[in-house]
């Protein structure tokens, strides 16, 4: 990270590591807090409220980002654990949000996940709505949005994905890009991620399921 950082001319302290956790159990992620990492991602809810509360409780300070689908009847569970939401993707899911944080009086931070690749199967929302709903997170609903997310498709040049990312949050004059995994997160730093997620590089292979 701090030799892409250097490379591309950027300070490294201006790229947060979120460890991607999903799969791995308490007793694998406890070293990694134990070796000075705060900022950790899950993808699903059930899985994360089986690790977190307790290892929050234990050590102040951590960050809990969500990064997987997040379905809206599991907003208030979400709100309840993550301290940052970046799977925002779609203007019913950004309302329930906007009501559940009100509800529970807390104030997260989102980034608004792109579809960069229009993949049909993915989450994200579609490149060309996605202006619409950062206006409606940020000036109807309040929330305090960060950026910008993307998973490229698999078999495309990351980099033009991260590049388009990139231009979608400058034009909505959002400085932060969660862009970047195990395989391709030194060119996103290169295209200017501010938080790449990742799992593999830290952890090894997951088990497939
Ligand atoms: C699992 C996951 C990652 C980490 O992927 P690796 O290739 O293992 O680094 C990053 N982002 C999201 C959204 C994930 O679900």
């Amino acid at each position: 990270m701090s030799a892409a950082a250097r490379a591309a001319g950027r300070d490294p302290a201006a790229v947060t590591l979120v460890a991607a956790t999903k799969t791995q159990d308490t007793a694998r992620i406890l070293p990694l807090i134990e070796a000075g990492q705060r900022v950790f991602g899950e993808s699903r809810v059930q899985e994360a409220q089986a690790k977190w509360p307790a290892l929050k409780a234990a050590h102040p300070g951590l960050e809990l980002h969500m990064i997987g689908p997040l379905q809206t009847n599991k907003v208030r569970d979400a709100l309840s654990l993550f301290d940052v939401i970046e799977s925002v993707d779609r203007a019913r899911l950004a309302r329930k949000i906007a009501a559940e944080a009100q509800a529970l009086g807390r104030r997260p931070r989102v980034f608004v996940q792109v579809n960069t690749g229009e993949e049909p199967q993915k989450a994200g929302i579609a490149p060309n709505e996605a202006d619409a709903l950062i206006a409606l997170c940020r000036d109807e609903l309040g929330l305090l949005v960060e950026g910008l997310m993307c998973i490229p498709p698999q078999d495309e040049e990351p980099a033009l994905h991260f590049a388009f990312l990139r231009e979608i949050a400058a034009r909505n004059g959002l400085s932060g890009l969660s862009m970047g995994m195990s395989e391709d997160f030194e060119v996103a730093i290169a295209f200017g991620a501010t938080h790449i997620r990742i799992g593999t590089a830290l952890f090894g292979p997951r088990p497939t399921l």
